[in-house]
């Protein structure tokens, strides 16, 4: 295992990017913005910032390689190729990838190695195996007709997405829009550009064609913006807040209708019944809403206790939160980094203020930070309890080390507060009654129900949202329905 100065000494023999990638090579903007290691406050590099015209440029770049077919005309089998080499290559550059992850965004390093780098890795491997396997469809009209039903590359993607998993959240849209065909155009949060763009290199590195995979990087509401609005991209893909989703609705409304795919908030519930296994739901829940500093989506944000259990739960759950390593995120025993900045861990300190003002009891663990660390963009973890559903802690998506108690007497009162959100991403339930879950789970308004575990995922099955977590859904084959147009040819025979 490296040790934390094996990754000091790596920090310091790599090259940070700091431009944009497009036409197969990297490209300074006029422009610039300072991107910083939140863990140190220390300055990495002035990162390009592109404005209307760079973007422009970047999509007209995007239009001509689909036009020529140098991607969307290869057989699935040659495409698989490529992007199976592309999963080779994250695989061997794992170690500098998970390195660039965490000095952006501030998680652990071994959440970084052995988490984001070989999810995307196997992504990308997944869909590229799934391609040559999917039929177009014949449609059962009369005898002397024929209607074929084919699925074709919509185009050009623009897909936009947030600082809390740069390279699988990125992976998880261009995996099956390259796989499908189409030509793609990333913009990475402003925060966390470096994997994203060592993608790029890597894409190129795998014989990816010049145009077909780029990157812009840039302010959300310039470089989001000028691709958000932009006429000549074809459909946009977006993982991030609701506030910011309903935004792309708006660009999209005002300028070309581009289909926008939203993968949005959420305030998920886990629902711990008395008759649970106590000890593995307090582990799971520990995972559940403190796994990447809680800044997750589907983050179980929310715990509800059965009256009965509440208290020994709860006991249980402080004492395992103090077991948390929160430190270094380049030291390999850190289970829990710092937030993506202090901007962020303010707010999040708001939120836990607010919350005792209308009068949660809260529970927070101490922190020992090393003197080198920035101790504002760290936010111990914070359990709340007494929480009732009138509290804006219930509702509101803190996006931080923060979990909301609340408890129930009913499976039917159980229901009701969980459903009891605007958002609707995942739920949990714990029970060995596993008839009385299944039933609850058909009752709960979300995208995903995890029975007996939390936040349950696997490229397989897919992921999104009810409500306003989104729609649509990333992961499995369902997700080749965004990245692709059917087109009905009727021969009259
Ligand atoms: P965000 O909405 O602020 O930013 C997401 C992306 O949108 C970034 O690339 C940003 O630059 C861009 N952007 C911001 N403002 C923009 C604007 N006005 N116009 C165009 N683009 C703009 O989200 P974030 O803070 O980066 O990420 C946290 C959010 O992401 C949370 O709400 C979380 O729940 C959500 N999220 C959802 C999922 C999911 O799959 N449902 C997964 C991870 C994160």
């Amino acid at each position: 295992m490296k040790l934390k100065q094996d990754w000091l000494n790596q920090f310091s023999q790599i090259k940070l990017p700091s431009a944009y990638f497009m036409a197969g090579g990297y490209v300074k903007s006029k422009q610039s913005y300072g991107v910083s290691n939140p863990a140190t406050a220390e300055h990495l590099v002035d990162m390009s910032a592109c404005d209307m015209d760079e973007v422009d440029q970047v999509v007209q770049c995007a239009r001509n390689a689909f036009k020529s077919g140098v991607w969307s005309c290869l057989s699935p089998r040659e495409r698989k190729e490529k992007l199976k080499k592309l999963a080779d290559l994250i695989r061997e550059n794992a170690e500098e990838l998970a390195l660039l992850e965490t000095l952006n965004v501030g998680k652990p390093i071994q959440d970084s190695l052995h988490v984001d780098i070989p999810g995307a890795a196997f992504c990308f491997e997944w869909y590229a195996e799934s391609i040559d396997k999917i039929y177009d469809e014949i449609a059962p009209t009369s005898k002397d007709q024929l209607a074929m039903v084919n699925r074709e590359p919509i185009g050009v993607v623009a897909a936009v997405v947030p600082w809390n998993f740069p390279l699988d959240l990125a992976s998880w849209k261009l995996a099956p829009a390259l796989a499908t065909g189409n030509c793609v155009v990333l913009k990475p949060a402003e925060q966390s550009p470096f994997t994203a763009l060592k993608l790029a290199e890597l894409a190129k590195q795998a014989g990816i064609p010049d145009g077909v995979f780029q990157v812009v990087t840039g302010l959300g509401h310039i470089t989001g913006q000028a691709l958000g609005r932009h006429p000549d991209v074809d459909c946009l893909v977006f993982t991030g807040s609701t506030e910011t989703a309903k935004k792309f609705l708006a660009y999209s409304a005002e300028s070309n209708m581009k289909p926008v795919w939203p993968e949005t908030g959420g305030k998920s519930a886990n629902i711990i019944f008395a008759d649970a296994d106590l000890d593995k739901a307090v582990d799971k829940a520990i995972f559940g809403a403190f796994y990447n500093q809680g800044e997750v989506c589907s983050a179980n944000s929310r715990i509800l206790l059965e009256k009965s259990i509440a208290q020994q739960f709860t006991e249980k759950f402080i004492e395992k939160a103090k077991t948390l390593v929160i430190g270094d995120p380049l030291d390999p025993n850190t289970n829990m980094g710092c937030l993506i900045d202090r901007q962020h861990a303010m707010n999040v300190r708001a939120a836990i203020a607010q919350a005792k003002m209308q009068g949660a009891q809260s529970h927070t663990i101490e922190l020992h930070l090393d003197a080198h660390l920035d101790v504002d963009s760290y936010v111990a973890p914070t359990i709340l309890t007494d929480v009732n559903p009138d509290f804006n802690i219930f509702h509101d998506e803190v996006f931080g080390p923060v979990v909301a108690i609340t408890t129930f007497e009913t499976k039917e009162e159980a229901v009701e507060l969980a459903n009891h959100s605007i958002y609707g991403l995942a739920a949990s339930i714990w029970t060995k009654d596993i008839q009385k879950a299944i039933i609850l789970a058909q009752q709960l308004l979300v995208g995903t129900v995890s029975i007996n575990t939390v936040d349950a995922l696997d490229v397989s099955t897919p992921f999104g949202g009810y409500k306003q977590s989104g729609y649509g859904r990333d992961l499995s084959l369902h997700a080749i329905d965004k990245y692709t147009q059917l087109k009905t040819t009727w021969i009259q025979l």
